[in-house]
């Protein structure tokens, strides 16, 4: 038996990225978080082989500082959150400082970066490694390239090479992102081939009509409710268009977008009888709250987060979808009837 030692941290985020960056899809979305971080609005992602070939998001946002270079692939290094407090009122998108340090670690990884105050860099890091850092191209934002990803793990390589369904969560999680950033810019190409473009010009509804077709656009109802301590928007669509499952449930808290099965009852709740049995409504719901009411760092993904205020916020974004639905006259007024 061996005493205990401290792995060397290469070792260590090797490890870590299992949990960070399961997947091309999470790569992927790690990658655009920071982009929207990094306040950029024109995003653009190229996916090649559904990731596993390559992975490329060019940004128009701050860029990199060359200062800030030689960090960019340390665990826990961020420039999000300073002290813990921040970390109970997160503001940004990302916050661990745990992405790139886990994506260096089990990929090769390009960063071409121009900093609005900085120098133009170029880096690249492969299997933990930093292999250079010098002068890079005079173009404002961060163009981030990431081929032959899990090169180095073996059994993930394999793992996620058998999966077939990669470009479908890639296409979904772009989409989402889309959805909760209407005024963000996206376009995504597949094997060379365009697969999605937004505009970013701020419209919603429009967004809807680029995600899932102006049919189903004609029919979004404009939600809008607020108390002392939430506002939620969106669009709630008409119940004659619906799916037979929960997926086109869009929720998003601050513009991140989240899962969570009891908002996603309520609102579901809200459409009442206006759907048959097993069939499900499609909605897009931002809902905006102190930052310090939500916490997100309970899950690696970012993904399920948890509210100190869960009751009244499920009681808000209920009566907010419902009351849109009856002011559209789907739902009769029992109150007005004599
Ligand atoms: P986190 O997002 O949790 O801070 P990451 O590992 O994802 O951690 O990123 C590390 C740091 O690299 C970020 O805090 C940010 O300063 C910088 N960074 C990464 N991607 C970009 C980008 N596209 N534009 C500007 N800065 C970026
Ligand atoms: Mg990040």
């Amino acid at each position: 038996m061996s005493s205990i030692r401290v792995l060397d941290p290469k070792i260590q985020n090797k490890i870590a990225a299992g949990e960070v960056v399961e997947r091309p899809s999470s790569v992927v979305k790690e990658l655009i978080e920071n982009s929207l971080d990094a306040n950029a609005d024109e995003i653009e992602v190229f996916i090649e082989e559904s990731g596993m070939k390559l992975i490329r998001i060019v940004d128009n946002g701050d860029g990199i500082h060359q200062t800030d270079a030689p960090l960019l692939f340390q665990r826990h290094a961020t420039s999000k959150i300073g002290d813990d407090y921040d970390l109970f009122q997160i503001r940004s998108l990302g916050f661990r400082g745990e992405a790139l340090a886990s994506i260096g670690a089990v990929a090769k990884v390009k960063v071409e970066t121009k900093h609005l105050d900085g120098e133009p860099v170029t880096i690249r890091f492969e299997g933990g490694e930093l292999k250079e850092q010098g002068p890079g191209k005079e173009r404002q934002g961060t163009d981030i390239s990431i081929s032959e990803l899990f090169f180095n793990t073996p059994a993930r390589l394999k793992y996620v090479r058998s999966m077939r369904t990669e470009s479908g969560k890639i296409i979904d999680i772009i989409q989402r992102m889309a959805l909760a950033y209407p005024g963000v810019s996206f376009r995504l190409t597949l094997d060379h081939s365009e697969k999605l473009y937004t505009k970013g010009n701020g419209n919603l509804k429009e967004v809807i009509s680029d995600i899932y077709g102006l049919n189903i656009a004609r029919h979004a109802v404009r939600i809008e409710a607020q108390d002392a301590d939430f506002r939620i928007t969106g669009y709630a669509i008409r119940p004659e268009v619906n799916r037979s499952n929960r997926n086109y449930i869009n929720l998003s808290v601050n513009q991140r977008h989240i899962r969570n099965f009891r908002l996603s009852q309520s609102i579901i709740n809200a459409y009442h009888t206006l759907l048959a049995k097993e069939k499900y409504p499609i909605v897009v719901i931002d809902m905006e709250m102190d930052p310090k009411i939500v916490d997100v760092n309970v899950h690696p993904a970012k993904i399920e987060v948890r509210f100190s205020k869960e009751k009244e916020l499920n009681g808000l974004l209920e009566s907010a979808v419902r009351t849109s639905l009856k002011d559209e006259m789907l739902i009769p007024d029992v109150s007005k009837q004599v």
